[in-house]
């Protein structure tokens, strides 16, 4: 093939030598079939602009939220993370101020002290140069950019503890969601996944101390959840962090509980089995 054309050198079209014969129809063809193909939806026409205003520095801003009832539940991991289609809805769950760097997880953006607010102007407003707000979606460095955003704000506002251990576990999420959204053949995938592994467990480790202080600090609900299910949850997340006897110790209370429903302890029981299996 790629001497087809050799010898048009002599007639001063050497460059020419290369072409292919029919590449033009080829190409032609593809983009017939691409027009004809089903309109596929989007992630960008599945969200919407929401309006928030900051409770920090009274600005209103937009941003990215996904419309109601647009993806759906296919799977939960054990720690309770929710797996959605067409794309993880998990990205667009910090919201942040692009005028003053105040952030959150959207259910506790809007939880905010007079003293609170004051941290936040002191420590994040004097140096925040700014966030890229007109993004159509949100790629996975973003997402995770924008929730590192919101950990630093709540360890600075001093939010509650779970808060804290909660956007940390948002924040292993969407390391795992990465990984699992990986192409194949990135370069370096074994080691980009094992990077993104290891950030994953840093996230879920402290997300597991922050829970398992909230289990004995704070008052229920936490973060939306009942006594029973947040100490599942602690067992998943101490399992993960490979500290098997305390998960364990928390499964049984869960099984053991009067007041846990019969689907909870089915998962209580599934993750003892998982544990069994991880340790042999
Ligand atoms: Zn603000």
């Amino acid at each position: 093939m790629s001497d087809l054309f050799s010898g048009l050198e002599s007639l001063g079209l050497g460059s020419l030598e290369g072409m292919s014969i029919y590449d033009e129809e080829k190409k032609a063809a593809t983009d017939a079939k691409g027009q004809a193909a089903v309109h596929e939806v989007t992630e960008e026409e599945l969200l919407l602009d929401r309006t928030f205003k900051c409770p920090v520095c009274d600005n209103q801003f937009k941003s990215k939220t996904v419309k109601t009832g647009k993806v759906r539940l296919l799977s939960q991991d054990t720690d309770l993370r929710p797996k959605y289609t067409p794309f993880d809805a998990l990205k667009y769950d910090a919201v942040a101020c692009p005028k003053c760097g105040y952030a959150a997880v959207a259910r506790f953006f809007n939880v905010m002290t007079t003293p609170q607010a004051k941290l936040i102007k002191e420590k994040i407003s004097v140096g925040f140069k700014g966030i890229d707000n007109e993004k159509a979606t949100y790629s996975y460095e973003d997402a995770i950019e924008r929730h590192k955003l919101a950990l630093v704000n709540a360890v600075v506002k001093k939010a509650r503890i779970s808060e804290r251990a909660y956007t940390c576990m948002r924040l292993g999420w969407l390391y795992r969601g990465m990984a699992e959204a990986l192409p194949k053949d990135t370069p370096n995938y074994e080691t980009t996944i094992q990077s993104l592994k290891a950030q994953e467990n840093e996230f879920i480790k402290n997300a597991y101390e922050g829970f398992s202080a909230a289990l004995s600090k704070e008052d229920f609900p936490i973060c939306g959840m009942d006594e029973n299910t947040l100490v599942y949850l602690v067992a998943d997340l101490a399992r993960r962090s490979g500290k098997y006897d305390i998960a364990l110790k928390l499964l049984s209370e869960v099984i053991t509980s009067r007041s846990a429903k019969s689907a909870l302890k089915d998962k209580a029981r599934d993750l003892k089995e998982i544990i069994s299996a991880e340790r042999k």
